[in-house]
């Protein structure tokens, strides 16, 4: 007995099962019966002989005493009664291969989960820009008679995404991620952090992200439209999309932030139960990363259809007409050329549906808007509905002129 090439194996800690070492799994664990193969000299030797055979995939490790275990599933189905172990001895690089007694019968097994051929086809579809669901499982039925179950693939898409992006488990994680992220750039299309902020105390914290060449754009404007609702949100963090427009009424996105402040981190821990559950807030990170290079690359003379910020705006017949028409109407208006500001004629036009104005709802339109005295909103909106207010450029510059109410909100003029 004692010349005998192999030794029979049972362990308490292998189990066929021990995919599901989770409390819920009732089912039965089953001992595996192991025998040793052969020996190698070294881990690489050994793992590199179990990728020759292109059978096994790795499934998990641990330590005993007796050294490290790491355990290979049968690349056809994990359910299959055939796996591979490699034992790293603690005493010596020996590395030794065990086999299970039993054979391969994945063929008579209903297969548990997705096998790795089908998920090496996700992957694929993943990679081609296909994320959703829904999608993946219509291009998945154009290939195999037999496709996951929603719950199967939505399953899979999360561990994977986890494995590629692994989840930020705490604030420090992100601020740390973030600040990866924080260096300018020296390219115009490069994304980064612009700024972020982080507050430990309430649990609060906010990171923009834009690149050069955006922020550009975002100077050239005095306006800008930001989007809080919570249909744009990220785990129900508050997105917010940063716009311009430009003369020509064209928005212009130019930054994503995510800002989560004290009342909404702590209805989150509510909801989730605890702060530390897993944030797939890395993966957001790289999202508002790529698509901001995106639009960034959008705008980029050399792109293909790039899109132009307009500096002036197009005239066309139609509103020059427009313009005209409205002139022989004779509307109701009146103007103030103010003294410090050459070349800048203000207009006061009465908004439709108003009476024609009198010098006295000018005075009151300037002296409330200029000290902000309104007292309710009923005074506030009856004060900016009353007329329009257009400064007006008299020089070569007029297609600078703007409309709009003074000095709190600007909207260009065009
Ligand atoms: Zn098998």
């Amino acid at each position: 007995m004692a010349c005998s090439q192999v030794f029979n194996w049972t362990s308490d800690a292998d189990s066929s099962l021990s995919e599901e070492n989770s409390p819920k799994s009732k089912k039965p664990r089953r001992r595996c019966e192991w025998s040793v193969l052969r020996q190698f000299e070294n881990k690489k030797e050994a793992e590199a002989y179990l990728k020759e055979e292109g059978q096994w995939i790795y499934h998990c490790k641990y330590s005993t005493e007796e050294g490290v275990t790491m355990k290979y599933n049968c690349r056809s189905s994990s359910a299959c009664s055939a796996k591979r172990r490699l034992i790293l001895k603690a005493v010596s690089s020996i590395v030794e291969l065990h086999a299970t007694i039993e054979q391969h019968d994945h063929a008579l097994k209903k297969q548990k989960g997705i096998s790795q051929n089908m998920k090496d086809e996700i992957v694929k579809l993943l990679e081609r820009g296909i994320t959703k669901p829904k999608m993946i499982l219509t291009e998945l039925r154009k290939i195999n008679e037999t496709n996951p179950t929603t719950t199967q693939l939505k399953n899979f898409l999360a561990y994977y995404r986890s494995q590629i992006h692994p989840p930020i488990v705490s604030l420090g994680a992100l601020q740390a991620l973030a600040e990866n992220h924080s260096q300018i750039p020296s390219t115009l299309d490069q994304p980064f952090v612009v700024h972020s902020m982080f507050n430990y105390e309430d649990k609060s914290f906010g990171i923009l992200v834009s690149t050069l060449r955006l922020l550009t754009i975002t100077q050239m404007t005095r306006l800008i439209h930001t989007d809080a609702t919570y249909k744009l949100n990220w785990e129900g963090f508050p997105v917010l999309v940063v716009r311009v427009s430009d003369k020509n009424r064209t928005f212009h996105p130019t930054a994503i932030a995510v800002t989560v402040g004290e009342t909404s981190t702590n209805a989150w821990i509510k909801q989730q139960g605890t702060f530390r559950a897993r944030l797939p807030m890395g993966e957001f990170i790289s999202f508002m990363l790529s698509q901001t290079k995106d639009w960034s690359e959008q705008r980029d003379p050399i792109h293909e259809n790039h899109k132009t910020f307009a500096k002036v705006p197009i005239i066309s017949l139609r509103l020059e007409t427009d313009a005209f028409n409205w002139n022989k109407s004779k509307p109701s208006t009146r103007y103030k050329t103010p003294e410090d500001e050459l070349n800048i004629r203000h207009y006061f036009v009465a908004a439709s549906g108003q009476p024609p104005l009198k010098e006295d709802d000018v005075k009151k339109y300037l002296r409330m808007n200029t000290n902000k005295s309104w007292r309710t909103f009923d005074s506030y909106l009856a004060s900016t509905t009353r007329l329009w207010m257009v400064k007006f450029h008299t020089n070569q510059m007029w297609t600078n002129s703007t409309c709009g109410l003074i000095p709190h909100v600007l909207v260009p003029f065009t």
